[in-house]
């Protein structure tokens, strides 16, 4: 008998794994569908010997500092700081927008208060900012907005920026300085030895057993447990009962090329032009030095393994009826896919530290009644 089966090896249901093995001894059966652990976060070196990321480029980033300690017991780390470029008309400006964006752009030489008045002259007032495209247009106007946004924004969830929650595009800032940093974060760096390696770490614990390709559907009434922790998509596990919550998908074109270097950055956007939304390099994420450089172009599509949450209204109001049902199980429901939250990977590990202090709560407020029941 398990004391926990933990459905996903993602970071939320690794987290909770290790946690429950090593504070508490208790014995965990963790099970992925998927062929390896790690979940989205997922790297390995591929043919050419380039250690790249099987889901599109992770950037790990956080103001928190007690998760920077939490995940140093399992990796070293690289100092990386992230920077994108955008293709626009065509040429390679710096996202999010900043004074060299604007100066470039249209060949102007603005200072920072002169940017402020730019921007000031052209964004629109908006009486109450609802969607993604509120944001953009309420901070920098239509035109930068149709230029850098509205094409990528389509392109990446399907819809126009009209029909999305303003938290979508409230994750790019806008700056006047010449910040060209892509976060703002006080912690940026990449994993020194990538994720998989660090997953490893985290799940080399005896009281650990990890099971790939293999649905937890196929093992739950077989293998005995005591509790359930579930990472998948919600409305997967309640069998669709109250409609399909809309997930967004990517297909990945990987390739390799013969040549060191490809492009300057890490991450080109392609906001105006191509069916993909962006290329990414990753040796300027893994510092490796390499003869060959390795890439991927993402697609964004309705079809393939759930990757992120669609956050508008209607979504975010069946997801609401979803955790309904999940707050009278017994089950208890973690990460990006089973909350419904468009989580970046540090948000995802407070979350799983939380769910396990909420554990260890519990169990100190059961454990007078367990004593006198005589258990
Ligand atoms: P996941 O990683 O999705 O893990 C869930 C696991 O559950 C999966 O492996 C799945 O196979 C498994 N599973 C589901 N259902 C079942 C079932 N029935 N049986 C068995 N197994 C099942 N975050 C950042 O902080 N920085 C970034 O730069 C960043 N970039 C990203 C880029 C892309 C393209 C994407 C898609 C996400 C990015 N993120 C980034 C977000 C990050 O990937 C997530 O926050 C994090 O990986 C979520 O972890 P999770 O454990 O909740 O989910
Ligand atoms: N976005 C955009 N143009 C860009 C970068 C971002 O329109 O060049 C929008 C797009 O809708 C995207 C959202 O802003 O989905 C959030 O961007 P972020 O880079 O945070 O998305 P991530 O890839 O991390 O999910």
């Amino acid at each position: 008998m398990f004391d926990w089966l933990i459905v996903g090896a993602g970071f939320a249901g690794s987290v909770l794994a290790e946690r429950l093995a090593s504070q508490r001894g208790e014995t965990v059966l963790l099970v992925d569908r998927r062929s390896h652990i790690g979940g989205n976060a997922f790297d390995w070196y591929d043919e050419a010997g380039i250690l790249v990321h099987r889901y599109g480029p992770h950037i790990f980033h956080t103001n928190a500092a007690s998760i920077v300690s939490y995940l140093s017991q399992f990796t070293d780390w690289r100092p990386y700081e992230h920077r994108v470029l955008a293709n626009v008309d065509s040429q390679l400006l710096p996202i999010p927008i900043n004074l060299d964006t604007i100066n470039r752009l249209y060949g102007l030489d603005l200072t920072s208060s002169q940017m402020e008045a730019f921007l000031a002259a052209r964004r629109e007032n908006i009486a109450e900012v609802r969607t993604a495209e509120d944001v953009v247009v309420g901070t920098v106007g239509r035109e930068l907005y149709e230029k850098f946004f509205r094409g990528y924004t389509r392109k990446q969830w399907g819809v126009d920026p009209s029909q999305l929650s303003k938290s979508v595009t409230a994750r790019v800032p806008t700056r006047t300085d010449r910040d060209d940093r892509y976060f703002s974060d006080s912690f940026q760096s990449m994993p020194a030895g990538g994720y998989t390696r660090m997953f490893e770490r985290m799940l080399a614990n005896s009281k650990i057993k990890v099971m790939l390709q293999t649905d937890y559907r196929e093992i739950r009434d077989v293998i005995p447990h005591r509790r359930l922790i579930y990472t998948g998509p919600i409305d997967e596990f309640f069998d669709f009962r109250l409609g399909k919550l809309p997930y967004r998908s990517l297909r990945f074109e990987h390739v390799t090329l013969d040549r060191p270097h490809f492009q300057p950055v890490a991450v080109v956007n392609y906001p105006q032009t191509e069916a993909f939304t962006r290329i990414t390099e990753y040796k300027h994420l893994t510092g490796q030095d390499h003869p060959k450089t390795s890439l991927s172009y993402e697609y964004p599509t309705d079809e393939g393994d759930p990757y992120y949450p669609v956050p508008r209204p209607e979504n975010e109001a069946l997801y609401k009826q979803y955790e309904a049902l999940a707050s009278q199980s017994e089950t208890l429901f973690v990460g990006r896919l089973a909350t419904y939250r468009y989580y970046n990977m540090d948000q995802v590990i407070g979350q799983a530290l939380a769910t396990f202090a909420r554990i260890q709560k519990c169990d100190a407020e059961d454990a007078p009644s367990r004593r006198a029941a005589g258990s």
